[in-house]
This record gives structure tokens, C-alpha cells and sequence, in this order.
């Protein structure tokens, strides 16, 4: 089989790649081992989140990183035996949360995140998934004055420097918006930009269904059997091979199975994260997707029930399900919301794919024709899938793309 272009990966960065190459009128192959959207961008919070200019850094005071070593919290966990192999990408994550550097990648990162909304609304709307999109925002919610004025401060600082729109939420404003939130909350920040998703999957699986309309198709295919051919590229899939002059590598946390073959090597990490989902007691609702911001946790109204997510665990990336932090924020958001029954067999487990330097790799490989990255998207990834796949197909089509693209370059880790 014959295409313009594969996409290897069907999570939502793959998935939003490939519609955007066939909205522009490329024939395109996605290929998956299993079904489209069932890895990492099942289980997220389900935010768009256009308020996240700054991405998630690394703590850096003395006091904080050893408060993180007991290993007891809620919002990060770590795995001793992981240690001595996630060591590197800890230390150079840290290097690059130190406070100029972090506000100079918040710069080059923030372009991205202010297209998150525009570009999945062109497709939400093409792709007819507005029964899936709630317009209303986020709620942090805080226990105490010096926390709430603190986050008050650098909300008022995001505001100024990237135009994000937030409100302050008093006590009590905080509990009627969410009346049967526990009324221990001194009160809220509510970022009002962002988008959010009832459903991570079902709208995957819309933006498939474009996809498809398109004229796209998406066959079941191991990736790693990627090879070079004298026109391009050749992987196996369906019942034979597709060829195509153009890939791209949309793996999640699984792109150094190709990157690495080939001879890159991206010090690309993994936060796993997870999820459970509950039912509520009574007559009690959660309106909205809300966070204990000092435990480190979510709660989110979804399609499935009320599922709450997890922060951090750095871990190897497929070392058995530890969902301690999860059982800990369970304990709490009993303590704050009336969560009736756990409503999966099991906990949830996905593993955000992370660059130590926060920004996602995004663009053309330095040493293939043909060859494109598009990986990395940490905790990000459902709000950047769109924008991340209008760039790339820009970039392949030969465009000026949307936004300059240099600073998600592959070469900057040298790989
Ligand atoms: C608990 C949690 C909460 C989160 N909350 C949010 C949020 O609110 N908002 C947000 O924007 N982001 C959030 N994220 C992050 C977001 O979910 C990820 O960044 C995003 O899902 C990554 O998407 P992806 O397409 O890169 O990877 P994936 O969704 O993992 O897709 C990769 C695909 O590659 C396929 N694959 C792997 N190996 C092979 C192979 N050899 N051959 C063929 N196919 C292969 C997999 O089957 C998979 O379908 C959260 C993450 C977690 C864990």
C-alpha cells in the first residue's frame, strides 16, 4: 500500500497529525498496535488547558526536595529501583526548572498552549464533538490564605505576561459553585480559558472518524518494524506494508522503541499517573473539574463517573502498577466530596511522556529525509495534540507553519 504519509501512533498526538495531514489533502496511513486512543489519552483529566503556559518544573529549594524524599505525598511518588536509571533525566529536569531558565522555556512554550483551544475547536467542530466539550473552566481549590494568595499572585503574574483569564473565588463563592464540596476551603482560583473533555476517548475516537471521512486509514501495525526504503519509509501493517515518503513518530512514551534504532537518543522520561473512577453518595454532584491544590489531586465530572487523577511517579516506564498516591488521594477526597463506590476493577495507569527540558520535540529528524518527531507532550498532550499536528503538517507540506517551531527542535538534546 502506497500513502504521503504514516503516522506511527494513535494517541491523540498521532490521531490529531494524521486529520491535520488529511485536511490538507495528503493521503495518509496512522498506524497502532492496538485501537486508537486506549494508551495515555484515555485516562487524563480531560483538560485543555490553556492556561498552562508554564509547564510543571522540578522543585528547587533544599527544603522542598527533601520534603519530596520522604516519599509520602500525594501529588509525587518515586520508585528506589528506579533511581540509578531516571537519574540523568532527574537531573537535568532539575537544571532546566531553575527559575531564569524555566521563564525563558515558559516563553518558547507558552505560543503552543495559546493555540490549544482554536485548533481543537476547528476540529471538535468539523469532527461534530461538541456534546463532548464543557466551556467552563478549572477551580483550584485552597486550605489555606497563604496558598490561595500565593496562586492568586502568579495568576495575576500569567494574566499580565500571557493574557489568561482567571477569577478569585471567596469561600463562599467557591462553595456555590460546588455545594457539596467539604466547606474547609478558605477558597478558589478559576481559570476561565480552558476547555474541558467528558470524555479523553470518545473524542480521540471522533477526531478518528474525521480522520476516516478524510480518507484516511488506520490499520493495527508494530512500529518498530519501521524501515528506510530509497524513496522513504516502509513499516509493516494491516495485512502487508505501507510505503510513504514522510513519517511521523507519535509514540508517547514509547518513541525511543523507534528514535532508538535509528540513532537518537532523546533523555525522554515518564510521570505515570492514575486514575479511578467513583460514583457519589446521595443526591451529591460535582459540577466542576476541580483540584485540592495542596494534596495535588483532581476530581473531574466525566462521562464514566467522577474520576480523580493522580500526580506524579517516576518509575520505569513498564514497571508494575503501584497506585499508592492514588489509594492516599482517595483517603482525602473522602474527606472534602461524598465519593460513593469505586467504579473500575482496577486502577488506571498511563505514563506521561516527559522531555527534561518540559517543551515537547517537535519537528523534522536532523539526520533523515522524511523522517518527523512529534513526542514529548508531558502533561500536555491532550491540550496539544491539535496544534502539534497543524505545525507538523505545516512543516511537511512545506508551509510556514502556525507558530516558529525552532524551539521544539529534536537537536537540542544533541540526540
Ligand atoms: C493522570 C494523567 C492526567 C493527565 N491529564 C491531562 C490533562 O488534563 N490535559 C492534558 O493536556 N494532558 C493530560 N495528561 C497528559 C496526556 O494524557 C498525554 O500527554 C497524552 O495522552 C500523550 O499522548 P500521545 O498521543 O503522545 O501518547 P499515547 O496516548 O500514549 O499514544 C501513543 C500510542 O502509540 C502506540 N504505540 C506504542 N508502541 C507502539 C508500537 N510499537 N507500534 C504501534 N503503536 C505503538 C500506543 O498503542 C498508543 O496508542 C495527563 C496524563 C496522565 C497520566
Amino acid at each position: 500500500m502506497a500513502a504521503d504519509a504514516i503516522v506511527l501512533g494513535a494517541g491523540i498526538v498521532g490521531v490529531s497529525t494524521a486529520v491535520q495531514l488529511a485536511r490538507r489533502g495528503k493521503s495518509v496511513v496512522l498506524v497502532d498496535r492496538g485501537e486508537p486512543g486506549r494508551e495515555t489519552s484515555y485516562g487524563n483529566a480531560g483538560l485543555i488547558q490553556r492556561e498552562g503556559v508554564v509547564p510543571y518544573g522540578f522543585p528547587q529549594q533544599f527544603g522542598t526536595i527533601l520534603r519530596y524524599a520522604l516519599n509520602n505525598r500525594i501529588d509525587a511518588h518515586f520508585h528506589w529501583r528506579a533511581i540509578p536509571s531516571v537519574s540523568s533525566f532527574l537531573a537535568k529536569y532539575w537544571w532546566h526548572s531553575n527559575l531564569s531558565r524555566h521563564q525563558l522555556i515558559a516563553r518558547a512554550y507558552a505560543p503552543l498552549i495559546e493555540h490549544s483551544i482554536a485548533t481543537h475547536n476547528e476540529l471538535i467542530e468539523e469532527a461534530g464533538a461538541q456534546d463532548l466539550i464543557v466551556k467552563n473552566g478549572w477551580t483550584e481549590a485552597f486550605r489555606t490564605p497563604s496558598k490561595r494568595d500565593g496562586e492568586f499572585r502568579e495568576a495575576e503574574r500569567l494574566s499580565r505576561e500571557y493574557g489568561v483569564a482567571f477569577k478569585r473565588l471567596s469561600a463562599n463563592e467557591l462553595a456555590a459553585q460546588e455545594p457539596h464540596l467539604s466547606r474547609d476551603f478558605v477558597g478558589g482560583l478559576k481559570w476561565e480559558d480552558p476547555w474541558s473533555v467528558k470524555s479523553p476517548l470518545a473524542l480521540t475516537q471522533a477526531y478518528v472518524r474525521l480522520f476516516e471521512k478524510l480518507g484516511g486509514r488506520v490499520l493495527k501495525g508494530d512500529a518498530r518494524s519501521l524501515s528506510k526504503t530509497t524513496t522513504g519509509w516502509r513499516v509493516v501493517a494491516g495485512d502487508g506494508t505501507v510505503e510513504a515518503k514522510d513519517v511521523v513518530v507519535a509514540l508517547g512514551p514509547w518513541s525511543d522503541t523507534v528514535t532508538k534504532p535509528l540513532g537518537y537518543s532523546f533523555l525522554v522520561g515518564v510521570k505515570r499517573g492514575y486514575h479511578m473512577h467513583y460514583g457519589a453518595k446521595g443526591n451529591a454532584t460535582l459540577n466542576g473539574w476541580t483540584m485540592d491544590a495542596e494534596r495535588g489531586y483532581f476530581l473531574a465530572p466525566m462521562a464514566q463517573g467522577i474520576r480523580l487523577t493522580t500526580g506524579a511517579e517516576f518509575a520505569r516506564r513498564d514497571a508494575p502498577k503501584t497506585p499508592i498516591q492514588l489509594e492516599r488521594a482517595e483517603a482525602v477526597a473522602k474527606t472534602i466530596f461524598p465519593l460513593g463506590e469505586r467504579l473500575d476493577k482496577e486502577p488506571w495507569m498511563g505514563a506521561r511522556p516527559c522531555t527534561p527540558d518540559m517543551m515537547p520535540v517537535i519537528g523534522k529528524a536532523p539526520r533523515h529525509e522524511g523522517l518527523w518527531f512529534a513526542f514529548g507532550h508531558a502533561h500536555h498532550g491532550l491540550t496539544l495534540g491539535p496544534v502539534t499536528g497543524q505545525v507538523i503538517a505545516e512543516a511537511i507540506m512545506g508551509e510556514k507553519t502556525l507558530i516558529d517551531i525552532s524551539a521544539y527542535r529534536p537537536e537540542r538534546f544533541n540526540a
